[in-house]
């Protein structure tokens, strides 16, 4: 199975060229990614493709869900990336994207009962989710639109989660680090993002 992805590999590596080039020049000039991106693993929503970003340019975490933990409930490999990414490679942006038919969403919505007792660092992970889930359904959500709604409040609340780590909350008193919500819909391969002026999701495109 793997074999398709090692010739996929070659054939890369044979690839002549200015992105061969530009990917060896990195080795010598270190990284200064522009952003840190905090995403979901899910196969579907890849950071480069759905931004454009090249090499070096995304510091890139991925967990289920696309979830920060904040600091008083870490979890380590998440927050030492966030420090790495804001206090030492200096990122001038952190973006939480979450996307629509997120299942690590999905699971939080149906109830960590519903996962398997073997799955327990899952149900660990996703019991994170059920609060918002479950604020969500409070309101009186349901339906495609409670799982729209638990999508944009976990990304929100991972944004909130985010000033509580030392590293990002001296970055924000310098103001010299910006703070991004979006969510990419896999239908339609659209990217909401979070106007925290005003309080709204709106297309990305409207920003521009
Ligand atoms: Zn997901």
């Amino acid at each position: 199975m793997t074999q398709r992805f090692v010739k996929g590999h070659i054939a890369f590596r044979n690839r002549a060229g200015t992105e061969q080039e530009y990917l060896q020049r990195l080795a010598i000039d270190g990284q200064q990614p522009m952003a840190l991106y905090i995403g979901c693993s899910d196969s579907r929503v890849i950071p480069e493709l759905l931004t454009g970003a090249s090499a070096g340019e995304l510091f890139v975490v991925r967990n289920v869900a696309n979830y920060v933990p904040a600091l008083a409930n870490a979890d380590c490999s998440v927050g030492a990336a966030i420090d790495y990414a804001v206090g030492v490679l200096g990122v001038q942006d952190v973006i939480v994207c979450g996307h629509t038919g997120c299942g690590g969403i999905r699971a939080a919505l149906e109830g960590v009962e519903a996962l398997a007792p073997q799955q327990s660092s899952l149900r660990q992970w996703v019991q994170n989710l059920v609060p918002t889930a479950e604020n969500a359904r409070a309101r009186g959500f349901a339906g495609e639109a409670l799982a729209q709604r638990t999508t944009e409040e976990n990304v929100l609340d991972s944004l909130d989660n985010l000033t509580s780590y030392e590293s990002v909350a001296a970055r924000l008193g310098e103001g010299s680090l910006g703070l991004h919500a979006w969510v990419y819909s896999l239908e339609n391969l659209r990217l909401r993002v979070f106007h925290a002026d005003h309080g709204v999701w709106a297309d990305a495109e409207a920003v521009l």
